[in-house]
């Protein structure tokens, strides 16, 4: 069966990446995490000392000195390594100011140009699940498969909130429910790229799935697009 293109995009913490990547596991597909690039750019802008609300400036004039990498190995919990100018940043990434910090920096059109370009490289090849807010309109607009993946905004918080309390991480449910709600609003109504369904693809909301199920019935939708894909 030939593998095809697949893209997945949605709102913050409706599982997208965890779904993706175990689909991808699954299949023998490559798994692209996009977020995790804007995340290590945002990363990148704070250790800099740059403002990712206000200093788009400064970061735009250091863009070319900002390599960001996925190691072939995979970390203790299966998460892909993410490195930044070879410093291995996977875990630095999902801590509060980055994910902020991540959606302030992807409004930036220098910075969404540059990571574009290397996420339509990574997708070259096909074979390939990508997730992230513009895969389906703007990185892979070919993708044979596109799947907007939503929950509500309760189950999403609440989602997010067992993440980061299952890493022992103390943390607030009413803070992170307001976090992602400016963050979809960021991503939502930014000029560029902005977050939205493709009109071709097929809408999943998980809110009342669980998290075996979603990854079924992604399996299910790409073995079924696989069929007519000669
Ligand atoms: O997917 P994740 O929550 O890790 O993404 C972090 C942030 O990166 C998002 O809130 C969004 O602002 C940005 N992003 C984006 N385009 C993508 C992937 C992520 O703008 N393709």
């Amino acid at each position: 069966m030939k593998k095809i293109s697949v893209a997945i995009d949605g709102p913050a913490g409706a599982g997208k990446s965890s779904v993706a990547r175990a689909a991808a596991e699954a299949l023998g597909y490559v798994y692209v995490d996009t977020g995790a690039m804007y995340r290590a750019a945002a990363v990148y802008a704070l250790d800099s000392g740059i403002d990712p609300e206000t200093g788009a400036e400064r970061l735009v004039s250091e863009l070319d000195r900002i390599d960001i990498a996925f190691a072939a190995a995979k970390g203790a919990d299966g998460a892909q390594t993410v490195l930044l100018n070879g410093r291995d940043v996977t875990k630095r990434i999902r801590e509060a100011d980055a994910s902020m910090g991540a959606s302030a920096v992807a409004a930036i059109p220098e910075v969404r140009a540059k990571l574009t370009a290397e996420q339509k490289k990574m997708g070259e090849a096909g074979g390939v699940i990508m997730d992230g807010r513009d895969i389906g309109t703007s990185v892979l607009p070919g993708a044979e498969l596109k799947i907007y993946l939503t929950a509500s905004a309760d189950e999403r918080a609440m989602r997010r909130y067992k993440e980061i309390a299952g890493r022992g991480e103390s943390c607030d449910f009413e803070s992170i429910k307001r976090d992602v709600a400016r963050r979809d609003e960021n991503d939502m109504n930014r000029a560029v790229s902005p977050l939205r369904r493709a009109e071709d693809a097929v809408l999943l909301d998980t809110s009342e799935l669980s998290f075996g199920d979603s990854v079924e019935k992604v399996i299910d939708l790409i073995k079924e697009r696989e069929k007519h894909v000669l």
